[in-house]
């Protein structure tokens, strides 16, 4: 039967959040406090400077809408080019029937904040030297500080045999994209009643969210549970890495979910590509002889197959000399940028944050969330000729949807300690909980729009 805090938080989501639903459906949860309206309103700067954004997804909104909070004249540009603003978390629980496709975008309109210049285009280039952007349509603008929020490029191309555009053919899917995520709602629905084999993948690659490909996997899992159509699947789940998850606090009970629920795991390998015509995914299977790495392929049938991209910084970033080029962030060319102040290690005047960042972390909105503060005041910082005080100290967070009911709330820091930050101290987070369900389904979304958007949470 339905919890009353459950129902509750579902009516007010059903009649569509505004904001003031929005402080309703926090305080219906005892989450007010998350909204930080009063701190971000604390404090004011009189520094000046042209500043352009590159990006506004999840990090260029919230740090426009806070840069504006906190300059007393800001002069934002933003760089652009999408029509809509998507709350990507919420690709997963299209992929498993939980939310409406309609549900987890808003016109990018909507979304842009008062009093900021939005530059509808696509950056090709930057030359930090000059401090200047180049674009598809507004050819160069320059800037006196460049905030460098353009997310992460998806890399379709580089697994074989299916894109983009191709997602669902021979029922291999993959929920890093919004038509595929639709797509695989149906598939799973499908495959429960066809049955058969279902295998999961990560990449080798940092990717945003880390969670989503085991979180699609246990889903699959439980709705055919619940369906009654389970020992008509099996499910395995293939990584890059060399175990599950690798924030030990977290991993124990994952590993004992994939244990308890049949789902084999098998490490150190990777999707060369998938023959869809034949329903066969290629895989490798990385060894290291030495200081060598050696890749085996192999062949694995399948009926139902989630996979996952591989992923690095846009293009741009690369060809513009912004990115890593020693270390292990160098293969994406993630932005070269200090891990706690986040400004750029070789062009003071930039500071990158989100997906592109160069930084040790999990690439998430929750990461964005803790990211903007920091951001925000150390270019403020910069711009009136002080040294950045402001530190990062890598929190990240990852809610792994366990069932249809359950997350395992990961939140973690660089150190791969757990850092709540949620009210949920009286609650064992090493362990799934249906307070975090709660929190994943109807509170993040609204969080998203309503607070972080709004430079508020
Ligand atoms: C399936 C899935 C599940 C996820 N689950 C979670 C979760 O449970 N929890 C969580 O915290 N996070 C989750 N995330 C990750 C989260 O969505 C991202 O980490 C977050 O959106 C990163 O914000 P960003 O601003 O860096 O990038 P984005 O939000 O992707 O925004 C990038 C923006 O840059 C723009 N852009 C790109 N190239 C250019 C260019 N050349 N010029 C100008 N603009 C450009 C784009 O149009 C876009 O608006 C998930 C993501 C996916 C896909």
């Amino acid at each position: 039967m339905e919890h009353k805090l459950e129902k509750q938080l579902r009516d007010l989501e059903k009649k569509g959040v505004d904001r003031r639903s929005f402080v309703k459906i926090l305080s219906a949860a005892g989450l007010l406090s998350i909204a930080g309206t009063q701190k971000a309103k604390a404090f004011s700067s009189k520094a000046t400077g042209k500043i352009v954004i590159i990006g506004g997804g999840a990090a260029g909104i919230s740090m426009a809408a806070r840069l504006k909070h906190w300059l007393k004249e800001p002069d934002i540009q933003l760089i652009d080019p999408s029509d809509r603003q998507y709350y990507q978390p919420g690709f997963t629980l299209i992929a498993s029937g939980v939310y409406q496709p309609d549900e987890v975008w808003k016109k990018q309109k909507d979304c842009m904040p008062s009093g900021i210049t939005w530059i509808k285009d696509s950056v090709l280039a930057v030359d930090p030297v000059w401090n200047q952007v180049i674009t598809k349509a507004h050819g160069k603008i320059s800037y006196d500080f460049l905030v460098l929020t353009p997310g992460l490029q998806i890399n379709w191309t580089e697994v074989e045999g299916i894109t983009q555009p191709t997602l669902g053919q021979g029922n291999a899917h993959c929920i890093y994209d919004y038509e595929g995520a639709q797509k695989t709602w149906k598939a799973l629905q499908d495959f429960s009643k066809t049955g058969g084999k279902g295998v999961f993948t990560d990449t080798y690659t940092k990717h945003k969210c880390g969670g989503a490909p085991k979180k699609i996997c246990l889903l699959t899992e439980h709705y055919n549970r619940k369906q009654g159509t389970r020992d008509k699947v099996t499910l395995d789940y293939y990584t890059a890495e060399k175990e599950l998850y690798d924030v030990p606090y977290f991993t124990k009970r994952l590993l004992e979910i994939y244990k308890e629920r049949h789902i084999p795991i098998h490490t150190n390998v990777r999707v060369k590509g998938v023959d869809t015509a034949a329903k066969q995914v290629h895989f490798e299977q990385i060894s290291t002889v030495g200081d060598q790495k050696i890749y085996t392929p192999f062949v694995e049938d399948y009926d139902f197959l989630h996979f996952t991209p591989p992923m690095s910084a846009p293009d741009f970033v690369r060809q513009s000399g912004l990115g890593w080029t020693e270390g292990k962030l160098a293969a994406g060319s993630w932005v070269m940028v200090d891990k706690e102040t986040l400004i750029h290690k070789k062009f003071q005047n930039i500071v990158s944050l989100g997906d592109v960042a160069g930084v040790p972390t999990s690439k998430t909105s929750a990461a964005v969330r803790k990211q903007v503060p920091v951001a925000a005041k150390n270019l403020i910082s910069i711009m009136e000729g002080k040294e950045p005080v402001e530190k990062y100290d890598g929190y990240a967070a990852c809610p792994i949807v366990t069932d249809y009911g359950h997350v395992l709330l990961c939140e973690f820091n660089y150190d791969k300690e757990p850092e709540v930050s949620f009210p949920f101290s009286l609650l064992d987070t090493s362990k799934e909980q249906w307070a975090a369900w709660l929190l994943k389904v109807y509170i993040l979304k609204p969080l998203y729009f309503h607070g972080m958007l709004n430079g508020y949470a």
